[in-house]
């Protein structure tokens, strides 16, 4: 069976480019009936954070990615690399070295000097000395000294590296925690691992790893490597293109799914398919429809797809994840409003989420008339609104229906054209001249609060 990873270093928030990785070795594992499991790579002590593991499960859940095995945590696997080294010191496959950190730097500056590429020079590799007293070493890879090391990218393609490029890695540090390269295979070994894929920031550390697996004498997954994702004018996405922390989307008011469909569409097709739904994308997710260069990141089309998945969603379940995000805000509203009527009145421009909010929070507290609504509210208007005013106090049922019909009622009695009556009103209720079908609005208002927003209009 298939089986995957997403291995996050809880260095931080999860940025985009992680969660598109995440994405992508999720819906391998469903389309394959596999298994996808989240391991935590904490072995960098001094940036990994509990808040950053936290901010992975949440983005996790957000976006829907629930896995099958884990959380797993590297540091709770030492003593196994511990277990791995020693069996690759006794089988010849790797050694320890004791060079301080000046000795390599000054090793390094005078490879540099004569023009070489700087690299461990492998003075301990076959060295009968004995170790300097007192000195911890590090444990280093006997990498193969000559011959390539090839292995066939699931998204890239056949990619080859001499060994002469690659260095004898350090597996353990001198405080005895794994290196990345070391933890990273011997877990994707014992977590059974068919397919590595990752971001091709790590294209590099693969032949290297690679040979750690044939110093194991283990079985090689197949690798993939996903482009990374730029920014609209072409450079690595950052900051300055807008958020990176995925759950910042959820906070601006975008959809859990709506990211997901834009992360799957970001460096990945299926024809024209743009909307789709999560079975669809495990249905189709496959590695040859990766793109093997790098996605631009659009917030245009990501709004738009929010916008899209935003209008599948029925009112209620619109109205009750308000209320669920932002409890006063909701109470608030709902103490003048019938939350679920109003959303549906207003839906029909929203994009984001937060544009639901906006839009009920200016039902709810209506600003100081702008001038063109005022323009509205002079003596003329007030004439018609306390018509209004009459009529709908009077009113035995409380809906859009019904205040519809009051209102052209109003036009008939007073013989004037529709606007006369429509802006005054839409502008006492409002604030201002330009709102959705205002008797929808009023409809979704509690009652008493209309009658008293009218009554202050004709004060
Ligand atoms: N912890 C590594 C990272 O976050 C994992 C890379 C990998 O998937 O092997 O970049």
């Amino acid at each position: 069976t298939v089986r995957t990873r997403f291995a996050p270093s809880p260095t931080g928030y999860l940025h985009l480019g992680g969660a598109r990785t995440a994405l992508y070795n999720w819906a391998y594992a469903r389309r394959h009936g596999g298994v996808f499991l989240l391991r935590i790579e904490d072995t960098d002590l001094e940036r990994s954070t509990q808040a950053s593991v936290q901010a992975i499960f949440d983005a996790m859940e957000w976006l829907g990615l629930d896995y099958d095995e884990g959380p797993f945590y590297q540091m709770q696997r030492l003593s196994r690399y511990r277990e791995i080294a020693e069996q690759l010191l006794r089988d010849g496959k790797a050694y320890y070295a004791y060079e301080t950190k000046e000795e390599l730097d000054a090793m390094r500056e005078a490879q540099s000097a004569r023009g070489e590429k700087p690299r461990y020079d492998r003075r301990w590799r076959e060295s009968k000395e004995t170790p300097p007293a007192g000195r911890p070493g590090v444990l280093r890879l006997k990498n193969p000294i000559s011959g390539d090391v090839t292995w066939d990218d699931v998204v890239k393609g056949p990619i080859s590296i001499s060994n002469d490029e690659l260095d004898d890695l350090v597996l353990i540090r001198a405080d005895g925690v794994p290196t990345y390269n070391f933890g990273v295979v011997i877990d994707d070994v014992d977590m059974a691992m068919t397919h590595v894929i990752r971001g091709d920031d790590h294209v590099n550390n693969t032949p290297r790893q690679i040979n750690v697996y044939r110093a194991m004498g283990a079985d090689i997954p197949k690798f993939g490597h996903v482009p990374m994702i730029l920014g609209s004018d072409g450079q690595r996405l950052s900051k300055r293109h807008g958020a990176v922390n995925v759950m910042q989307y959820r906070d601006d008011g975008f959809l859990g799914d709506a990211m997901v469909n834009y992360l799957a569409r970001l460096g990945w097709s299926h024809g024209d398919d743009e909307v789709f739904s999560r079975e669809q994308l495990v249905e189709w997710f496959d590695f040859a429809h990766v793109s093997r260069s790098p996605a631009r990141w659009d917030p245009e089309k990501l709004t738009w797809m929010n916008g899209e998945y935003l209008k599948r969603v029925p009112d209620a379940e619109l109205a009750a994840n308000l209320e669920r995000a932002k409890p006063e805000v909701y109470k608030f509203v709902a103490s003048v409003m019938d939350p679920v009527k109003m959303t549906a009145a207003g839906r029909a421009k929203f994009q984001l989420v937060t544009d639901q909010e906006r839009f009920l929070m200016a039902m709810a507290e209506p600003a100081h008339p702008d001038a063109a609504a005022a323009e509205h509210l002079g003596e003329a208007g007030k004439g018609v609104l306390k018509e209004v005013l009459t009529r709908l106090s009077a009113l035995p049922e409380w809906t859009a229906p019904a205040i519809g019909a009051a209102l052209k009622e109003t036009v008939g009695a007073l013989k004037v054209k529709m606007p006369q009556v429509m802006m005054p009103f839409r502008a006492a209720l409002t604030g201002v001249t330009q709102t959705p079908a205002i008797d929808a609005i009023a409809g979704a208002l509690h009652k008493e609060v209309v009658i008293a927003r009218l009554q202050k209009a004709v004060a």
